[in-house]
């Protein structure tokens, strides 16, 4: 696509940033689409993040995503958050609008919730779920879960302590549970998602027994290098329907690029294999 004095401009800061997939995610969309627009990586060291942030204005561009470590600062940054932004804590999109004033929020949850509801259609959300982690990932899910009516989160996290702030924070739905009882935890869930980096290439594995699932019950994993996990895989093989968190990127994007770009974008097959070269 060439480029002309009216390109739409967006990208994602972060630090590092070569290894985010959103330039190729939003790169396909604007080719598929036609659109005269360009999605940059911008390596954002954090003491600079503040005046890139606040420049984006002055250089035309129609906003940006924000990845670590710069989340929590968008937050704190932006000139209006939504309510998704502030109960998750952290923001993900910015949208510089016309009078150049900033507005964020956090597309995590939605794209969370939209892939589960793509990829497991009629899932068990009158049960509890189980969550294992309480990193920035878990904040978004914990939002989604209860937004989606789910009734109790038991939330599961080696640092027991930062699952019980999650529970305070979140109220009497979420409750923290020790990681030696998350296979226990199983019991009547709906749901388990892995909101930890356990799984993921180059990380340990992550150990769980899924004996005590029901069978319609549905798995969850956030890591998506590799895309088939261990724990899909035991999951596949103990016949659950499964959720790769390849998807969840996906339809995190989409918000950001309506906003920037000014056309909803559609997560398709051929984009999904587009993402999942090299996985
Ligand atoms: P984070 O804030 O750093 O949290 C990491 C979590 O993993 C914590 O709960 C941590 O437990 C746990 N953990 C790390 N090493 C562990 C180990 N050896 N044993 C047990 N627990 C361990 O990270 P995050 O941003 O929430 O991301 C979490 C995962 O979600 C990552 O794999 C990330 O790639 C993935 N993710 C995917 C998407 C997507 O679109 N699919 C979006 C966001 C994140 P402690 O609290 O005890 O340290």
């Amino acid at each position: 696509m060439t480029l002309t004095g009216r390109t739409r401009l967006a990208g994602v800061m972060g630090w590092p940033v070569a290894h985010s997939r959103s330039p190729r995610l939003h790169g396909f969309w604007l080719q598929a689409y036609g659109i005269d627009g360009a999605y940059v990586p911008l390596a954002v060291a954090p003491d600079r993040f503040e005046t890139a942030l606040r420049g984006l204005a002055a250089l035309g561009f129609r906003g940006c995503n924000v990845t670590l470590p710069h989340k929590e600062a968008a937050l704190a940054l932006a000139d209006e958050a939504d309510d998704v932004a502030r109960r998750i804590g952290a923001a993900n999109t910015v949208v510089v609008r016309d009078d150049g004033s900033l507005a964020v929020t956090n597309t995590d949850a939605f794209g969370f919730i939209e892939n589960l509801k793509a990829r497991a259609l009629g899932w068990p959300n009158d049960r509890p779920a189980v969550l294992l982690g309480a990193g920035g990932a878990s904040r978004a899910v914990i939002v989604a879960l209860l937004d989606a009516g789910v009734p109790q989160i038991r939330i599961t996290n080696r640092t027991l302590d930062r699952a019980r702030a999650l529970a305070d924070a979140f109220g009497k739905d979420v409750l923290a549970v020790a990681w030696d009882e998350r296979a226990a935890a199983l019991e009547g869930a709906g749901l388990l998602v892995n909101g930890t980096q356990l799984g993921m290439a180059g990380q340990p594995p992550l150990e769980i027994a899924l004996d005590a699932l029901a069978g319609d019950a549905v798995v969850y994993d956030l890591v998506y290098v590799p895309l088939q996990t261990a724990l899909l895989q035991a999951a596949a093989a103990r016949h659950l329907r499964c959720v790769d968190g390849l998807g969840m990127l996906l339809h995190q994007a989409r918000p950001g690029f309506a906003a920037w770009f000014g056309r909803e974008p559609e997560v398709t097959g051929p984009l999904y294999a587009y993402l999942a070269e090299g996985l």
